[in-house]
């Protein structure tokens, strides 16, 4: 066990979280759209981290330091929190965690020079993991939001998905969208700690909800007809659908955006680092590679990467 105390780092960096959270946070659905003061894309372009090879925070996050990419190169391991049951994310198989979350994660341990060390993480514990110096860094469908941005950072975003719906094949109970789900007649499966759960108590107050502390269980759920419905981010159902094509089908009517972030340790400089390894993926394909590799399995077409926030970097 390594021992790592003490390592927040200048107030400057805390205030640039400040505006980090303001600039994602609008792009988070789960407040119903309300927030309006987005950042435009335009003014973050000069504060851009160089794109080239280097990719030391030296120059680009210049408030951090270094300090925590020396910690880790130091103890040659990079403590991942990942989910373990999400298919096109991050699944353990005997031969290691594979998917696009454990694909970024091991192209971040590489450009440290260290190995990867995964460890499970569910929804409810990312914040707790990276709080209790648990683990360096959280790959694990972790949407940015502004209340996670609050005692976390993040690195990215990385991809960009949607909250939508799956439902039984044939869809016997009619469900077009987050409004069919807001009845008692029927239940809706989630999982705790997740934005998932939060979009589909303020989206669909009257729904019956059923929640998990992973989305498989959400899945053998449904197949129990102990659920009608799970709701998560689309790409996630997806995974689940393409293990089960007989069992499951989309909806396909997303109605959030949900950014995923790598989530790393309040004020850490790895969060500069992290950016820094994305746009090295994105420049030399690599991003896209593992993209197709992964979700794109599934059927579903490489998107263009979204523009990493490089504020305080
Ligand atoms: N992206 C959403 C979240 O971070 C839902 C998926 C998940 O629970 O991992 O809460």
């Amino acid at each position: 066990m390594r021992m790592r105390r003490n390592r927040r780092l200048g107030i400057a960096l805390v205030a640039a979280t400040a505006l980090i959270l303001s600039a994602c946070g609008s792009d988070d659905g789960d407040d119903g759209g309300e927030a309006t003061e987005t950042e435009p894309a335009a003014e973050t372009e000069e504060s851009m981290a160089p794109t080239d090879e280097s990719m030391a925070p030296s120059e680009g996050g210049t408030s951090g330091g270094g300090e925590a990419v020396a910690a880790i190169q130091e103890s040659g391991t990079l403590r991942v929190g990942i989910k373990y049951d999400q298919p096109l994310f991050g699944v353990n198989t005997p031969s290691g965690v594979v998917g696009f979350d454990a694909e970024i994660a091991t192209a971040i341990a590489e450009s440290l020079g260290v190995e990867p060390e995964f460890q499970e993480a569910v929804s409810a514990n990312r914040e707790p993991f990276l709080q209790e110096d648990q683990v360096d860094l959280v790959a694990a469908t972790y949407t940015i939001n502004e209340e996670r941005d609050e005692v976390v950072d993040f690195a990215g975003p990385y991809y960009v998905a949607g909250q939508d719906i799956m439902v039984a094949t044939g869809n016997p109970e009619g469900i077009e969208g987050i409004e069919s789900l807001n009845t008692a007649d029927l239940t809706t499966c989630t999982v705790e700690g997740s934005t998932s759960l939060e979009n589909l108590n303020e989206m669909a107050p009257d729904a019956d909800v059923l929640t998990f502390d992973t989305y498989s269980k959400c899945a053998d759920a449904m197949r129990q007809g102990r659920a009608a419905a799970v709701t998560t981010d689309n790409v996630i159902l997806i995974g689940l659908i393409d293990e089960a094509p007989d069992d499951f089908e989309l909806i396909d009517n997303p109605f959030t955006e949900e950014p995923y972030g790598i989530g790393v340790q309040e004020g850490s400089d790895l969060r500069c680092y992290v950016n820094g390894v994305l746009q090295t993926m994105y420049d030399d394909g690599s991003w896209a590679e593992a993209y197709e590799a992964t979700v794109g399995s599934a059927g579903v077409s490489t998107p263009e990467p979204p523009e990493l926030n490089n504020e305080g970097c």
